[in-house]
């Protein structure tokens, strides 16, 4: 079985292997060819790939014969000619934003498999990608802010005074939000955090900061389906909207991260709330790409309002390159061995499987995806 794994387009510094899962798929009797360049901006240059037992080459190269394709981000299926018929393109394929291109690879007879609908169970947990990638954006949101921030995070007492530390307010206790409250705490901020679900409390708790929540209206109890949350009701609405308003001019550093699955980013902090924070505060929106927990957001862009800093977080995994690509290339290795057949050299993937189900695009010339063809 030859596995390709191509340089990403323009843009996108991960790559989606990694040395240590080049030597794994060779354990597995798998050969690994590396596009030239591949791992350059994640750090990863083309010697350590040939130590670890890759063969490196063109694109047409790496491609011609490749029963695996590996990728951060879907290319465009023209780019990817040469490939096995049926080859397994495995990544993020972003499949509600790209149908087009999901038609273009069932035409081009790949079988396209979404990593970032990895099902969240257990057997799953360490092939999900959007875990991994929303853990190190969730720390490089703080690391941002505290970069745009002008005081300290920590308390320091000194010859000449003492600096007051940082509060830090983390709206969206998921893993992106969990790893800010770590980060943030770390950093020596007063962090506090807040989410609709109900199980997040004892999760704020233990990792040191202060729960601020809506009391008087109920959340989503638990978990929620999924760890997900959904769209809440205008008297919750308005019930946090209040709490925010008490809470936020108190801030110097807000970190938003609330999502809902299918669904534009909920508004979480309005101009109005804005206005009443202290000038040269900050507040970093992880959820930009998604329209923004923040009235004013700019997916990609920083923006100065009232005196405050917004910071349209996009992607913020692509900057730590390095470490975004072993979590992700290891959530990759994990999927393709968990179904690896050893006899026939490959993975098999059978279509009643939980896992297979819900990430397979197409096969066998068609779009099978049941959230695709049903939409
Ligand atoms: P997410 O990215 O979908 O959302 C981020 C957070 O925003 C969530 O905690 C959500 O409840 C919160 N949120 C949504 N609307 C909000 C609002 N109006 N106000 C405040 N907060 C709001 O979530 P996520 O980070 O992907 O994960 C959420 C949960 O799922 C976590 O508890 C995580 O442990 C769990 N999870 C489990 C698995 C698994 O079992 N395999 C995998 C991934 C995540």
């Amino acid at each position: 079985m030859k596995i390709a794994v191509l340089k990403e387009a323009a843009g996108e510094t991960r790559c989606a292997a990694i040395p240590e899962t080049v030597r794994k798929f060779a354990a597995l009797g798998a050969e690994v060819a590396i596009q030239r360049g591949a791992g350059t901006d994640a750090s990863i240059p083309d010697a350590e790939f040939e130590a670890a037992g890759a063969s490196l080459g063109s694109r047409a190269d790496v491609l011609k014969g490749a029963g695996i394709i590996l990728a951060i981000n879907g290319a465009d299926a023209a780019s990817l000619k040469g490939a096995e018929s049926g080859a397994l393109l495995v990544g993020g394929l972003d499949p509600l934003r790209q149908r087009q291109a999901v038609d273009a690879y069932a035409k081009a007879g790949l079988e396209a498999l979404a990593m970032e609908w990895m099902p969240r169970i257990t057997r799953a947990q360490s092939m999900d990608i959007l875990s991994s990638q929303s853990n190190l954006g969730g720390y490089k949101a703080v690391v941002d802010g505290a970069a745009a921030y002008g005081r300290a995070f920590p308390m320091m007492m000194t010859a000449a005074g003492t600096v007051s530390p940082a509060k830090v307010f983390v709206m969206g206790v998921g893993v992106a939000g969990l790893q800010a409250i770590a980060t943030a705490k770390r950093l020596g901020a007063q962090v506090s955090a807040t989410d609709v679900r109900s199980a997040t409390k004892e999760q704020i708790q233990s990792l040191g900061a202060k729960p601020i929540f809506v009391e008087n209206v109920a959340g989503i109890e638990g978990e929620g389906a999924g760890g997900y949350a959904t769209e809440m009701s205008e008297e919750y609405q308005k019930a946090q909207a209040e709490l925010v308003s008490s809470h936020i001019a108190k801030q110097d550093i807000v970190i938003t991260t609330a999502l809902i699955p299918g669904r534009p980013a909920p508004r979480l902090i309005s101009d109005a709330q804005l206005a009443t924070m202290r000038p040269g505060s900050v507040i970093v929106d992880l959820a930009a790409e998604a329209g923004g927990n923040v009235e004013g957001t700019l997916s990609g862009e920083r923006v100065v309002k009232h005196g405050v800093t917004i910071i349209g977080a996009s992607n913020l995994a692509r900057s730590l390159a390095a470490d975004a690509s072993a979590l992700f290339a290891r959530n990759l290795y994990n999927f393709l061995s968990a179904f690896w057949d050893k006899e026939q050299g490959r993975p098999l993937l059978p279509d009643d499987d939980e896992i297979v189900k819900a990430i397979r695009l197409t096969k066998d010339g068609k779009v099978v995806s049941e959230r695709l063809t049903a939409a």
